[in-house]
């Protein structure tokens, strides 16, 4: 058996993020991932990071190639009617931007300090287990290289998103959880073609909702509204195009082709658990909550809540107290339901329903009529788009 202070069970980015953020404490852990090192570094997702992400990435010593070649907007569009309407974020929100930086780009930069640093993370790890959730010593099994392993630590983070085994690991009773599956989904390419705006563009359409994005000035991501359980293999490279080229077209405006390198279907999903710890489980990002992708908060909800969980296991660790550990569910729960809030209002304002009932079509339409008139309506957006300080 062997021991440390924190194990963390995924290396997505909460968990490569708490790694991070202990050992710049001094506290130790130990990274478990049941993924190839390759697999994870490829995995493609999320591209919008809020500005305090960014600082905190860049205090914590991984922002260099992120300031270097992360793409900073100052705005996004909203169109629907045939028109392009800009929302200025910056100018809005008191200054703030978002980093278009890829997740894949995070994740393999997190990855290579926790390497270089010799600090323990170990892929393709199977089987892992977790015992004794109701004692102050949990436990956990795994098969790693053959072999058997047990790791006994202070506490558990489960950073294994939405699929992970930590969430179910917790007694039935104990968890209440709130959810909506939405009848939509993405179906996204990454394009090898420089992007054709200079920031995004959420498009509203009769055939349904589309978005223009970028990973960097060569890449192109671009998504088109379809069924949750909608086959990829339905959709060759020319269908997304000529699809993407209807509801993204605007007089004087054209969406340059490229080679498409990825393509799958995401489904839409809002789930929240409550509360975000067992005894001495904390758990962290997309295990705890999940959000559909229209706001671009899931990413930044996992990383505020290593950064809480990093500053409460300091404080225990370093003085005794309990009082932030104990306050960590709260603590979270509060940014949680504010971006909960804000993704599914962005995803009903901007998704056409198979079928749309009239009624609701023409509130869609008022409310973007509205997000693109009013100042105080686009503030709104603005500020949770950015990423509220307080909530
Ligand atoms: C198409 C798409 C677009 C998105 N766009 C945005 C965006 O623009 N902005 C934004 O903020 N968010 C976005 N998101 C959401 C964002 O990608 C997630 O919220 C983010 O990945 C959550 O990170 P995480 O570390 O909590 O979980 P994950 O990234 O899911 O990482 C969990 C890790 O745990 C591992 N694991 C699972 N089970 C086990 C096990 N039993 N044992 C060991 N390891 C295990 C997994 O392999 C994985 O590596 C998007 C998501 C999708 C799908």
């Amino acid at each position: 058996m062997t021991r440390t202070q924190v194990a963390i069970v995924g290396a997505g980015p909460a968990g490569l993020t708490l790694a991070l953020l202990l050992r710049r404490q001094g506290i130790e852990s130990v990274v478990l991932e049941a993924r190839s090192r390759e697999y994870v570094e490829q995995r493609i997702r999320a591209g919008v990071v809020e500005q305090r992400i960014v600082d905190l990435l860049v205090g914590a010593g991984v922002g260099e190639r992120l300031r270097r070649e992360g793409l900073v907007h100052h705005g996004i569009s909203l169109q629907f009617g045939g028109e392009r309407h800009r929302i200025p974020l910056s100018e809005l929100a008191g200054g703030r931007t978002i980093v278009v930086y890829g997740q894949t780009e995070i994740v393999k930069d997190l990855i290579a300090a926790q390497l270089a640093d010799g600090a323990p993370l170990l892929f393709d790890v199977d089987g892992v287990a977790l015992h004794d959730l109701e004692s102050d010593r949990p436990r956990l099994t795994y098969r790693h290289g053959g072999a058997e392993h047990e790791l006994a630590c202070d506490v558990i983070a489960g950073c294994d998103g939405f699929h992970g085994i930590s969430r179910p690991s917790i007694p039935a009773g104990v968890l209440r959880s709130y959810g909506r599956d939405y009848p939509f989904g993405w179906l996204g390419i990454l394009a090898a073609v420089p992007p054709s705006s200079d920031e995004l563009v959420y498009a509203y359409h009769d055939r349904g909702f589309a978005l223009a994005t970028m990973r960097s000035p060569e890449l192109s991501r671009l998504y088109v509204q379809c069924r949750p359980d909608e086959n990829p293999g339905e959709w060759p490279d020319g269908r997304v195009w000529e699809e993407l080229q209807i509801r993204l077209g605007l007089d004087g405006w054209s969406l340059a082709e490229g080679p498409v390198l990825e393509k799958g279907v995401t489904a839409m999903r809002s789930f929240v658990t409550e509360p975000m710890q067992y005894r001495r489980l904390f758990l962290a990002g997309d295990a705890a909550h999940i959000v559909p992708p229209t706001g671009a908060k899931g990413l930044n909800l996992a990383l505020h809540d290593v950064q809480v969980l990093a500053t409460a296991l300091a404080d225990w660790y370093g003085g005794g107290s309990t009082a932030l550990l104990d306050a960590y569910s709260d603590t979270c729960l509060r940014r949680v339901w504010r971006a909960e809030h804000f993704s599914w209002w962005m995803t009903s304002m901007l998704h056409r329903p198979e079928g749309a009932d009239p009624f609701e079509t023409q509130l869609q339409l008022s409310q973007l009529r509205y997000v693109t008139t009013s100042r105080a309506a686009a503030t709104s957006l603005a500020e949770n788009y950015v990423g509220l300080d307080a909530v």
